[in-house]
């Protein structure tokens, strides 16, 4: 059920959000996309005459004694001010996520304001999972609503063992969420071909099974960043001193001779970007991606394998891009990331679906000043590549179950 299903006019809401923005060492907030991300669901529930309570995590904290730095660093009394801003009403503030000064809030609190509750991972019982602590919270309000995309694949007290306390007909998803959810659908059910998958970032370790669940959805998958050296390794090819998982030497083996069984297109960059150094001002030149000597390591794609994944990616119909082709934080070896994400762009505004799914992804698109101009970007990394690897996201179930 969505937020619009429910009654929620004048009644009590809990919003599960992802308030988890960053902050710089004078606790001002640097990006404030997630915040800004939730606001159609709070302006939705404000509008709808609700008194609107928030809570959400904030960073790791690790230290939860009371008079601690991490409670200073990692309280959400920083966002107030600009959740008053972003909302254009009165926000409320309790240093605390349960007890008996949140109840007063609570119940003083009325339709059309907000009451956001301290950070919840200031009780270790939200990451246990704690159900007398979800149960506390939930008994602040008449109805739950999870746009918590982010955080859908951990199983907290807030994001998920909660939802048991409020009725099938009084717990829902919020708009966020429900953009997520039906955008990570449309590449998963039935998407239109052909469809083409950019993987990248560190290590195959962490894509590995998002790969494997590719498989039968892709015709083709474009593979850059550092895991394409192990993959390239596992071919014979020499790679130098780029990154590598010996580990993953057979499982790469066994990715490649799976794609050929379902005539799925693995491409692996046929050209690199080499440096003598990881450093932004190393020596550099381009070789091919199986012949690089000893001592150079492979930091971007190079120019044959970013014409090549240009060209695959602007005659696709359905994209998804997760993961850099390079090291793209330093200017020498971006071009790689930054031509994918602009024939993303491009493959977009010639009809394609495109869907950035998470992470240094954003990031790049971010910086290359295109995020909107694909079809969506996914606030939830880890969530949405679990999604996409087919995993049931405790968050969700917990709404829909
Ligand atoms: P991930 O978090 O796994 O998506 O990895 C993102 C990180 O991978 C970024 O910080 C990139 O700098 C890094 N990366 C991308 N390509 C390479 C490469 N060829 N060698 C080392 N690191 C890389």
């Amino acid at each position: 059920m969505n937020i619009q299903d429910i009654n929620i006019k004048d009644k009590k809401v809990l919003i599960r959000v992802d308030f988890n923005v960053p902050l710089d060492p004078e606790r001002n907030i640097t990006d404030d996309t997630r915040m800004v991300k939730a606001m159609p669901t709070i302006k939705y529930a404000l509008a709808e005459g609700a008194a609107v309570i928030l809570c959400s995590h904030l960073g790791r904290p690790k230290d939860l004694n009371p008079k601690s730095d991490d409670r200073i660093k990692f309280s959400l009394s920083h966002l107030v001010f600009h959740l008053s801003e972003l909302s254009g009403t009165k926000v409320h503030f309790v240093d605390d996520t349960i007890g008996s000064e949140v109840v007063d809030a609570s119940n003083t609190l009325i339709g059309g304001e907000i009451l956001l509750l301290e950070n919840t991972r200031f009780y270790n019982e939200e990451k246990a999972g704690d159900a007398d602590f979800a149960k506390s919270i939930s008994e602040l309000a008449d109805v739950y609503i999870n746009d918590a995309f982010g955080t859908a694949h951990r199983a907290h007290a807030s994001t998920a063992i909660i939802a048991q306390f409020f009725d099938k007909d009084k717990r829902g998803f919020g708009m966020l969420m429900n953009a997520e959810l039906s955008n990570a659908r449309k590449l998963s059910q039935s998407p239109e071909h052909p469809v083409t998958a950019i993987i990248g970032g560190a290590k195959v370790s962490d894509k590995i099974q998002l790969l494997k669940n590719l498989i039968p959805v892709m015709d083709n998958i474009l593979v850059g960043g550092g895991m394409a050296y192990t993959f390239l390794k596992s071919q014979g090819g020499s790679i130098g001193n780029s990154l590598c998982e010996d580990d993953y030497l057979d499982m790469a083996r066994d990715i490649l001779a799976e794609a050929k069984k379902e005539n799925t297109k693995i491409y692996l960059p046929e050209d690199s970007v080499i440096a003598d150094n990881f450093a932004a001002d190393a020596n550099t030149k381009v070789v091919a991606s199986d012949n690089i000597p000893d001592g150079w390591m492979g930091l971007d794609i190079g120019s044959k394998a970013i014409q090549v994944y240009s060209d695959v990616i602007k005659l696709s119909k359905t994209v998804l891009w997760n993961g850099p082709m390079g090291v793209f934080e330093m200017e020498a070896f971006s071009k790689g990331t930054f031509t994918a994400a602009q024939a993303v762009a491009d493959a977009t505004t010639d009809g394609a679906y495109t869907l950035i799914g998470g992470g240094d992804s954003v990031s790049a698109i971010n910086k290359a000043g295109l995020a909107e101009k694909v079809s969506f970007v996914s606030t939830g990394g880890g969530a949405m590549l679990e999604f996409l690897e087919g995993k049931e996201l405790p968050g969700i179930e917990a709404i829909e179950s």
